[in-house]
């Protein structure tokens, strides 16, 4: 590994220039038109960072808006079920964040009244809220002095310090955090740590991009070490890769004579824990030993599919049931109308397949 460079952003002086710059460029060419910017409500501003976790802004502006419609604030949240939460969340992946957003909701009407904590401190300790996001909505929400560190910002602040440092290691990350705290808006400037902080994760989402940084436009490109090196993409600095496996499930994809389809709601933990799911099996013998009975025709093997998760590819064999009306394929669950299923989180490899099947000509 290269020797940490220089960080040549170190006199106070010249901290200042960064953050005003960054935050005089976010004023005149910064996103302002997303529907969770230019509000200070904590509830649109968790809402949004956590739908922007790992999904994209295009993708998220429609389930943005369906969430707020059905609940407008987070006392409605939080008296949702968390069925209709996961049905709504259906598609965006990653459901964990629905379940701790469920949950965070409930515990901000328990433990804070139905109000967002205004500092980052104690909005940490809640389900679901790291550190960035805790600083994100109280920077924006309530002018709180403290630094995000997503992963957009996290590219900007390696590359404009020639950040060298193996952010696969904890302790280099929380020094980063101290640099990256370091480099705020002063104290006595309130006003300027929401145009800063929005400032730095417009300029990851727009300019400094993870690959062909588009440095000419940059406001800061007079002062980046990683751009005078010629190599920007090599920042951050991350050996660690995650280590991924695979695993092969076969799903039971029982139907009845009225069309009907089997689902389970997997447990509170593991895969799609929490989400209404076909009946899932290690291998096929498995299958055809817990729905053998409720079968009417032969099972019909599929051509398997991949799914890929974050730290796993799954390998999924569906295995099509023709079951009795009434009967049970499964010892938990139910039989679901396609109405029914449709409300349902469900991951979505599985409603994909179910939504062809659907509309296949040999479906009832
Ligand atoms: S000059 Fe280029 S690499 Fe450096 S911060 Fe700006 S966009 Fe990123």
């Amino acid at each position: 590994m290269r020797p940490e460079v220089e960080q040549p952003i170190d006199s106070s002086a010249t901290n200042d220039r960064f953050h005003a710059r960054i935050v005089a460029w976010q004023r005149t060419h910064g996103r302002s038109q997303l529907p969770w910017q230019n509000t200070r409500d904590p509830y649109r501003v968790w809402l949004s960072e956590v739908m922007l976790q790992q999904t994209q802004v295009s993708t998220v502006l429609g389930y943005f808006e369906r969430f707020l419609d059905r609940f407008p604030t987070v006392g409605a949240l939080a008296a949702g079920s968390e069925d209709e939460v996961l049905g709504l969340w259906s598609g965006l992946g990653y459901y964990s964040r629905a379940r701790n957003m469920h949950r965070c909701a409930q515990e901000i009407v328990e433990r804070f009244g139905g109000e967002f904590p205004r500092t980052a401190a104690p909005l940490e300790t809640l389900p679901g809220i790291g550190r960035s996001t805790a600083a994100a909505i109280a920077a924006f929400c309530f002018g709180e002095r403290v630094a995000i560190l997503d992963g957009n910002v996290k590219r900007v602040l390696t590359r404009v310090l020639g950040w060298g440092a193996d952010l696969s290691q904890a302790k280099q990350v929380n020094a980063l955090w101290d640099r990256a705290t370091s480099l705020l808006p002063r104290a006595d400037d309130p006003a300027a740590i929401a145009s800063y902080t929005q400032g730095l994760m417009d300029l990851g989402a727009t300019i400094c991009l993870p690959r062909k940084p588009t440095c000419l436009l940059c406001p800061v490109n007079d002062a980046c070490v990683a751009l005078r090196e010629g190599d920007p993409e090599r920042f951050p600095v991350k050996t660690r890769k995650l280590k991924r496996s695979a695993q092969s499930l076969w799903l039971l994809h029982a139907r009845d004579g009225e069309g009907r389809v089997w689902l389970e709601k997997r447990p509170a933990t593991g895969i799609w824990a929490g989400l209404h799911a076909l009946p899932l099996f290690e291998s096929l013998d498995a299958l055809i030993a817990a729905a053998g009975e409720s079968t009417i025709r032969p099972i019909t093997e599929e051509p398997v599919f991949r799914h890929v998760l974050t730290h796993k590819d799954l390998h999924l064999h569906p295995v099509v049931a023709m079951c009795a009306t009434n009967s049970r394929p499964g010892e938990v669950g139910r039989w679901f109308t396609a109405a029914e299923w449709r409300k349902l989180g469900l991951p979505t490899p599985m409603r994909k397949l179910l939504e062809a099947a659907q509309g296949s000509p040999g479906a009832p």
